[in-house]
């Protein structure tokens, strides 16, 4: 297990949300009960409750639970399920990935346009065909110098290829 959760906390807000994420995080130092969670956090019972639910459906996180024999009450403790969380992060990291590598395909083999008030970016051929003058607002398209995004996107393929060795080197 070598998720590093830092690198991770970006996909997994998009996938459980900002609260989702806090308590997701309380959850991975162990087992915890409501309650615990509740300080922890410093969210009401009834949001935890519901966000417990909705990490539980999810399968990223798992609890035991204990009867009290005198109350014959269960209590719940929750912990994360590595795992999946791993799979889930994981899986988000790969289709970044592979739309990366379209997007550099396309800055790659395209010439772009763009309007000058910013609305339109094109490649050539179809910004030829509306006479180089923006479809939405009708100012001038000039040609992009996509050096810089060529960078940016290589320099993100590497770190996502760094982060899923550091997965995968479990
Ligand atoms: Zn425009």
């Amino acid at each position: 297990m070598s998720l590093c959760y830092r690198e991770a906390r970006g996909v997994l807000k998009d996938v459980v949300g900002e609260n989702g994420l806090v308590v997701l995080e309380a959850c991975k130092k162990g087992e915890l009960t409501d309650e615990e969670i509740m300080k922890k956090t410093g969210f009401q019972l009834n949001v935890i409750r519901s966000l417990l639910n909705q990490l539980h459906y999810s399968g990223l996180i798992g609890y035991d639970r204990e009867k009290d024999a005198r109350t014959n009450w269960y209590t719940y403790t929750w912990f994360l399920n590595k795992d999946k969380v791993e799979q889930v992060v994981k899986e988000r990291w790969k289709n970044r990935m592979k739309s990366l590598e379209v997007q550099l395909d396309d800055e790659s083999n395209y010439v772009f346009f763009k309007c000058v008030a910013g609305c339109e970016k094109l490649p050539f051929e179809l910004a030829a065909e509306y006479d180089f003058k923006c479809p939405e607002c009708g100012k001038e398209m000039r040609h992009v110098d996509n050096k810089e995004a060529v960078t940016e996107i290589i320099k993100e393929i590497k770190n996502l290829q760094k982060s899923l060795h550091k997965l995968d080197g479990k």
